[in-house]
């Protein structure tokens, strides 16, 4: 699903990003951690062209991300993204939120879309939050509603970027148990993720990023009980 070969990007003289290669196939989960700082969100943010590469490669169900802007629009299609802070639109209702990429950019018709949208709020368990805007909910119910409007665009690829870093402990679950249920379903995931319980539960594979590379990347069987590079070592023994 995602095939990423000597991927090379600089802002200015700085190299944020040093000949990263990851191979997903799909219904792969991978976790990607490191210290901030690392160029984990430029990374994932490089995979639905938020952020442009210089040099290398990046493919996403075949289709090559290049400046052609038909290919790029064809692979946002099937990418949906998460952030760390939400991004609702918040002058709009959860149920408009969850309508406006479907209605506009995939031109469907409202009354499916609603149908859609009140399916995936049902599986985020919010549907009975549909009607509010996001200022009237909860951080981890907002975050659900984000879940379920990149859902609505039925992506086959998620990424998440620090989905659960901006909320209260007690949210955190919340967000999480969804996100452990979307994977159950087979949805190929891409999670940048401090949450190592989550790693450990959903996670095919585990990749540690420090300064711009990635150093380590391993089953959580093997990244957790035997962490092979000394960074990946001392990374792991501040955060466990
Ligand atoms: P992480 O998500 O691992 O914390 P980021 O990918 O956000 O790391 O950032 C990696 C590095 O790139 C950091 O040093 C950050 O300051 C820098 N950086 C991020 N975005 C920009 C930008 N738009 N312009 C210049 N430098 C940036
Ligand atoms: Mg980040």
């Amino acid at each position: 699903m995602i095939q990423v070969n000597d991927l090379n990007k600089w802002f200015g003289e700085f190299h944020v990003l040093k000949s990263l290669n990851l191979s997903v196939k799909r219904g792969e989960r991978i976790v990607i951690c490191g210290p901030s700082g690392s160029g984990k969100s430029t990374f994932i943010r490089c995979i639905n062209h938020l952020e442009a590469h210089q040099r290398g490669q990046i493919e996403v169900d075949g289709v090559e991300l290049n400046e052609d802007l038909k290919n790029i629009e064809a692979i946002r299609r099937e990418v949906g993204m998460v952030f760390q802070h939400f991004n609702l639109f918040p002058h709009l209702s959860v149920l408009e939120n969850c309508l406006l990429a479907p209605i506009w950019v995939r031109k469907t018709p409202r009354k499916e879309a609603i149908d859609t949208a009140m399916h995936y709020l049902e599986r985020v368990r919010i549907p009975e939050q549909a009607d509010k805007y996001p200022g009237q909910l909860s951080g981890g119910q907002q975050q659900r509603v984000a879940i379920a409007r990149a859902l609505c665009m039925q992506p086959k690829i998620m990424l998440f970027d620090e989905p659960t870093s901006a909320l209260d402990p007690e949210m955190i679950k919340e967000v999480l148990d969804v996100m452990i249920e979307l994977a159950g379903s087979g949805m190929t995931m891409l999670c940048v993720t401090h949450e190592m319980g989550f790693a450990k539960t959903v996670a095919d594979r585990v990749i540690f990023m420090d300064g711009g590379e990635i150093v380590e990347e391993a089953p959580p069987s093997t990244f957790f009980s035997n962490p092979t590079q000394p960074r990946t070592q001392a990374f792991l023994k501040q955060i466990l």
